[in-house]
């Protein structure tokens, strides 16, 4: 049997990992991104322990590590600063084998494309049709065209808040990396490589909203709120200041239709509380080309029907080993993404109350739980590998 076939629709974190994945097990890969260029936006982003072993898999840990910076400790305070709960990052590695990072999305992005070739990239083609291949990866996010095409009733939610992002110039000290609960806004930060430190505030709003000017918005939201919050946004440039609204995703009742597969935020969009998106999108990639391959062998070990012509039957068992695979990854991905999406909408939830006594019990009852049971809560999600 030659060389199958993928189209895969998206070039962010999901379709570039997918890429890499599928090029690993032998398929002739095409990733097709809208943008001029494959880039990501100015922010940082967080991978847990299940996401760097994934990209372990795909041969891509030691790119993702020499540009991230490795946490020390992360946790959540109080809105005068005070510790609710603070795990370690060696306590993490202790645990999971590796430990928390973050880096700058445009360093991930560079890592996953250090992979692939040139020549498998097409930047600046929108895809509106499902393109022709043996297999069509949509890793076109969460307004997904293909998602809205094969399952049109499924629209995004609004989860009920707003959310900034911004980097800081570098600064002579970082602090722990850490996010304060307010009522009804959070503030997290995370020193990144070269001094600088990644940010990031939610206040509950109505949708779609727009400040006009979003630096001098988060300046009066956040900037009364303990040290080193103030610090931080003094390092912010105006224009370092990003406002996107939050959603998720309905559960879906398959990724899969025909020989199309949903992927990364297209698949199962979620809050980032967990900061698991792009965790999970790295874990679909690795998980779809393992059972791609695992059916494929499986069904290239059956006896062709006879008097098929020995190309026809070829491609019909490549055929029934793409839907097996598929059906596979389907099985694998659905509930465990799904559970995430619901448990990051809970966790947003009560990260956002707003209501003073509310936010004050809250406080109080994730002080009383200790780290060590934070941490087991988490293993099922950060502790998993592919
Ligand atoms: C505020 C915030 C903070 C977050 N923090 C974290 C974090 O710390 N850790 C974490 O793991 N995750 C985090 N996430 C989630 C993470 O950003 C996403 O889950 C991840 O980017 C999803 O990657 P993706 O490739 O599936 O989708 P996207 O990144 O949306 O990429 C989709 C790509 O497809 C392209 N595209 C769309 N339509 C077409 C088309 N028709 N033709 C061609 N190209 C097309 C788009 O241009 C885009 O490049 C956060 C999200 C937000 C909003």
């Amino acid at each position: 049997m030659g060389e199958r076939s993928a189209a895969i629709i998206g070039g962010g974190i999901g379709g570039l990992a997918a890429a890499v994945a599928l090029r690993r097990t032998g398929w002739h890969v095409t990733v097709y991104e809208q943008a001029p260029a494959f880039t990501e936006v100015g922010a940082g982003i967080s991978l847990w322990p299940n996401a760097l072993h994934a990209l372990d898999r795909l041969g891509l840990l030691g790119e993702v590590l020499s540009r991230a910076e490795k946490e020390t400790a992360g946790g959540a305070k109080d809105r005068h600063g005070r510790w609710l709960t603070r795990v370690t990052s060696d306590e993490l590695e202790r645990r999971f084998g590796l430990p928390v990072v973050v880096l700058h999305r445009s360093r991930l992005l560079e890592a996953l494309l250090s992979a692939l070739p040139a020549d498998v990239l097409r930047p600046g083609e929108q895809v509106t049709d499902v393109p022709e291949a043996d297999l069509v990866v949509a890793a076109d996010g969460l307004r997904s065209t293909v998602r809205a095409r094969f399952w049109p009733g499924v629209r995004p939610r609004y989860a009920g808040h707003t959310a900034w992002r911004m980097v800081t110039r570098p600064l002579p000290t970082l602090p722990e990396g850490a996010v304060v609960w307010g009522r009804g806004e959070r503030f997290g930060y995370a020193p990144m490589p070269g001094g600088t430190v990644y940010c990031f505030g939610t206040a509950t709003v109505p949708e779609g909203g727009s400040s006009g000017d979003e630096h001098a918005e988060v300046l009066r939201r956040f900037r009364s709120w303990p040290e080193p919050v103030p610090a931080l946004l003094d390092a912010v440039a105006p224009e370092a200041v990003l406002r996107h609204d939050l959603y998720d995703l309905p559960p879906l009742p398959s990724f899969v239709h025909g020989r199309t597969v949903l992927l990364g935020d297209a698949a199962h969009a979620m809050t980032p509380s967990l900061g698991q998106g792009g965790c999970q999108a790295l874990e679909d990639a690795v998980v779809l080309a393992d059972c791609l391959t695992e059916a494929g062998l499986a069904t290239r070990g059956e006896p062709a029907t006879r008097g098929e012509p020995a190309t026809r039957a070829g491609a019909a068992a490549g055929d029934r080993g793409v839907a097996a695979g598929l059906a596979r990854y389907d099985a694998l991905r659905r509930p465990r993404t799904q559970a995430i999406v619901t448990r990051s909408a809970r966790l947003n939830t009560i990260g956002q109350i707003a209501w003073p006594p509310a936010a004050a019990a809250r406080d109080l009852l994730v002080r009383l739980v200790p780290a060590a049971v934070v941490l087991r809560g988490m293993t099922s999600v950060i502790g998993f590998r592919v």
